[in-house]
């Protein structure tokens, strides 16, 4: 007997039952005239990993991996670990459920994961194969995923995300626009003092807009500590990953007594674990990327950890139109009052290749047809595709 499947309750053991016949990958790079430098490496523009999984029946399912970085080979890589490591693991293969795949397929992954240091690219593409799998499911079905997953809503609130402080002036109008109720800047650079760019930005926004700032690892302890008393009482919503994500439970215990700002963190944590040391240091905004980690078996028991906990839960996302779209189902699943990330700048790769998520009036509606969506553009993908 299957034991009924507790992330979508109202979906038959037969309808969660998997039987994959294919899988394969799809490597997409969109290359900028600009590029930009990172605490993190360089970014030559927008590039992911589109997966689809295609069972005995010949149904399909869509997943996205996370492949941002390193610029040039990233998704290269993940596309050759689907090919020659989840292959193998997966066509032919029959599975109770999505859960139950993302389950088997981590445990049969430990040792290499191990024996080759390489946790965070195959967590990238267990999660993308997670995602494709319910996709998959959504599409027997003929359900949307968020409503699969017991969401109540068929809309979610985005905020701007991405912006660096001397683009703001020219962004506001289309955030305005658009009716985004926040807007996310980076802040590099621990030695210079943000306060009074802070102060100066949040009082153009005014009230209807809340401003909340990512420094991206990039500060040291002392640095993060001595920024964020410095923000006391200036309206900032959060400070995200002010410490590099990797610091010890002491030195986020520190920050987070120090700091009068609410903590965010956790598109760089990749287990349950770790989620949930991260949020007993004190991380008050808790953003887990399903591209990166966990797709929706990972991340959407996370979630409802996360608001059950009297926290927030905020996706992180910047990548590609599937993981875009799965991030808003996810968000529509848990509840809660958190808010979908969207990058300020165009991005083909998300805007391109499926039916374009607009914002309007500050909210991402999700399609109501089976899965996450209507499949991505073969023709569309060609002009992008590099391996
Ligand atoms: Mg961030």
């Amino acid at each position: 007997m299957t034991t009924p499947e507790p992330l979508a309750p109202e979906v038959t053991a037969e309808q969660l039952r998997l039987a994959p016949r294919r899988i394969e990958a799809f490597a997409l790079r969109f290359r900028r005239d600009t590029r930009l430098v990172t605490p993190f490496g360089i970014n030559y523009g927008p590039q992911t990993v589109f997966l689809r999984v295609t069972d005995a029946d010949g149904v399909m399912g869509w997943g996205e991996a996370w492949g941002t970085f390193p610029s040039g080979i990233g998704i290269e890589h993940r596309a050759a670990l689907i090919r020659t490591v989840m292959a193998p693991l997966l066509e032919g293969q029959r599975f109770a459920s999505p859960t139950d795949a993302f389950a088997r397929l981590t445990a049969a992954t430990r040792l290499l994961v191990n024996h080759t240091g390489e946790i965070g690219p195959i967590g990238q593409v267990l999660a993308g194969i997670d995602i494709a799998l319910w996709d998959l499911v959504g599409r027997r079905a003929g359900k949307p995923l968020w409503r699969l997953l017991g969401g109540a809503r068929d809309s979610v609130p985005a905020y701007a995300s991405g912006l660096n402080p001397q683009q703001i002036e020219a962004a506001l109008p289309a955030i305005r626009a658009a009716g985004y109720p926040a807007l996310k800047l980076r802040l590099w650079g621990g030695g210079e003092p943000h306060a009074e760019t802070l102060r100066r930005i949040i009082a153009e926004a005014g009230p209807g807009l809340c401003v909340q700032a990512d420094a991206n690892q990039s500060w040291s302890l002392d640095e993060a500590v001595a920024q964020v008393r410095s923000f006391a009482g200036i309206g900032l919503q959060w400070i995200e990953e002010a410490i590099p994500a990797d610091s010890t439970d002491a030195e986020w215990q520190r920050l987070r007594a120090a700091s009068p700002v609410p903590l965010a963190a956790g598109e760089n944590l990749r287990s349950r674990a770790a989620f949930d040391q991260a949020m007993e240091n004190g991380l008050a905004i808790v953003q887990p990327d399903m591209c990166k980690w966990g797709g929706f078996s990972g991340c959407l028991p996370l979630a409802r950890a996360i608001i059950a906990s009297g926290r927030r839960y905020f996706p992180h996302y910047l990548g590609g139109g599937i993981g875009f779209l799965c991030s808003a189902h996810l968000l529509a699943a848990a509840g809660g009052d958190g808010q979908l990330e969207r990058d300020a700048h165009p991005n083909p790769l998300r805007d391109h290749l499926v039916p374009p998520p607009a914002v309007i009036g500050g909210m991402v509606a999700l399609p109501d047809v089976p899965g996450w969506g209507p499949p991505p553009d073969d023709a569309a993908m060609r002009d992008y595709l590099v391996a």
